[in-house]
């Protein structure tokens, strides 16, 4: 007997228990089954009742651990209290840096581009872990709060390499980049680079990079002229919603979570409280992910059977209550998955067939565990030197009378007052008192002799930090430093 490769998997809460049930029939009946266990992980909104402010038990996280691949139905975040989000916690805590969806017209989904015959046949690759999910966030002042967004030079390599490598394996030829680089220029700007640079290692796949209000508009105008984008955290999982409209809706969103030791595969659906334990929930996008995890671990024969089952179902008619044309009465769950569990083996006859490949084997190797956190670096080489700080205060002064306080503070240090900005806007030496302002400024000094700057560690800048508490209220403080000669902060607005 061969060992089976063991598989995590938590049915998740509301809907989550039914639609996987009826995934995994549909697994079983295709032979997948043969070869691969499943073992409970426990997390989700009974672990969260616990006490748990993870929603994950230790159990749950040995078991994914173990396997290095989890199958996941959607799960409650508590509203309210201090419970995060499980799927952002996995993805995060377990590296899973891509998130892979794909979006395809599928028959019997009818949409307005179904409608006009428009098909549509793209992925987005979305970074997983940085920019704002950091979930960074503070309080600076009575009206001011911060959320900040952090963009890592490996954290970008990351997600284009995933992005590459399966446009590489899946034969796309052109790989869109979205950003918002010409406003973001140093966060979205370096996601941009890292992608252009990250280009350059596969021949064979042109590129380009589209602004991210522009892509929205394209994607709805032209989606068909899309093949895959990839595009940061936040922007990413709106444009991910955005395309799932444009093919009928989140239940027909594939998912999966790529990371270097653990993958997660999961609807991107949630729960649906208003119909769970009604038995009429839609496993379409839970299947979908699904064939997603048997393709990664190599089953990608019984991917392809089950997906053209799948199709030739929706080609049939069949349909649970949350789509079709209402032609024909609604299955509940289980007989939606008996419909297709029935059409193992057949073909869609409206669509080219999905490929069938020989691999009926498990390729996967699960990796080595880590034994400590990797540090990931890209610029090892660069040489950095401080020239001063932006210093942000907590203060109902106006420009004027803040710019003057301030230049009498700094006067006996080595720094001068070069600029102060309100909400990114500069209010000061160049200001206008059309621009309203609010109770937080950033005041930022620089070396009044920049000569001075290879010398200069960073006590200084904490001395002019001291001085300037003693008067103010301090909210942050940043460092300014020129990396390689060149500054690493950006102008205000109007600089
Ligand atoms: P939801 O996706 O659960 O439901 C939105 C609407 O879509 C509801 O009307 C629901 O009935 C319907 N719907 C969703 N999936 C369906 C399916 N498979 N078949 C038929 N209809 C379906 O979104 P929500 O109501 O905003 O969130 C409910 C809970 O799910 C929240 O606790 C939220 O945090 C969680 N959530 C989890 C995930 C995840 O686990 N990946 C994703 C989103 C939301």
């Amino acid at each position: 007997m061969t060992t089976k490769l063991r598989i995590a998997n938590t049915p998740g809460d509301g809907i989550g228990p039914e639609i996987m049930n009826a995934c995994l029939r549909i697994f079983d009946a295709a032979g997948a089954m043969d070869q691969i266990e499943f073992v409970d992980a426990r997390m989700g909104e009974a672990v969260f009742a616990e006490g748990n402010s993870m929603g994950i038990s230790q159990q749950g996280r040995d078991a994914v651990e173990a396997c290095g691949l989890l199958y996941k139905g959607p799960m409650g975040t508590p509203i309210g209290g201090g419970g995060k989000s499980i799927n952002v916690t996995l993805r995060k805590m377990y590296g899973a840096f891509a998130n892979i969806r794909h979006f395809r017209t599928l028959p019997g989904v009818e949409t307005v581009y179904s409608k006009a015959g428009i098909p549509i046949d793209f992925y987005v690759i979305r970074e997983n872990i940085e920019d704002t999910y950091g979930g960074i966030e503070h309080r600076l002042t009575n009206d001011v709060i911060e959320c900040k967004r952090l963009i890592s030079a490996p954290g970008c390599d990351q997600v284009h390499r995933a992005a590459f490598d399966l446009a590489k394996k899946i034969g796309i030829k052109m790989v869109y980049c979205g950003h918002k680089a010409n406003i973001m220029k140093m966060t979205d700007g370096l996601f941009l680079d890292r992608f252009k640079r990250m280009a350059s290692e596969y021949a064979g796949i042109e590129t380009g990079d589209v602004i991210i209000d522009a892509l929205c508009m394209n994607l709805v105008i032209r989606p068909q002229n899309y093949k895959m984008v990839v595009l940061p955290n936040l922007q990413g999982d709106i444009v991910s919603d955005l395309a799932a409209g444009l093919v009928g809706g989140l239940g027909f969103a594939p998912s999966a979570n790529i990371g270097h030791h653990i993958s997660i595969f999961e609807a991107v659906h949630g729960t649906a409280p208003d119909i769970a334990g009604k038995g009429i929930a839609n496993p379409t996008s839970l299947l979908l992910s699904g064939l997603m995890l048997l393709r990664h671990i190599g089953l990608t024969n019984a991917a392809g059977v089950i997906e053209n089952a799948l199709i030739a179902t929706l080609e049939s008619g069949a349909h649970t209550g949350d789509f079709g044309t209402g032609d024909t009465p609604a299955l509940n769950t289980q007989d939606y998955a008996s419909a297709i569990i029935g059409n193992l083996g057949k073909k869609p006859s409206s669509i080219e067939p999905v490929a069938e490949p020989e691999g009926k084997t498990i390729t996967f190797v699960k990796p080595a565990p880590p034994t400590s956190n990797e540090l990931m670096r890209t610029f090892e080489q660069i040489k950095s030197v401080n020239t001063g700080c932006d210093i942000y205060l907590d203060t109902l002064l106006n420009p004027a009378e803040l710019a003057e306080a301030l230049s009498a503070i700094c006067a006996p240090t080595p720094f001068k007052l070069t600029m102060m900005s309100n909400r990114g806007t500069q209010v000061w030496p160049n200001g206008t008192p059309y621009t309203n302002i609010v109770d937080y400024y950033r005041a930022r000094f620089e070396l009044r002799d920049m000569a001075n700057a290879s010398s200069m560690g960073q006590g200084p800048t904490i001395s002019l930090l001291d001085r300037i508490a003693e008067k103010f209220g301090v909210t942050d403080f940043q460092p300014l430093k020129h990396y390689d000669g060149k500054p690493g902060y950006s102008l205000a607005q109007g600089q």
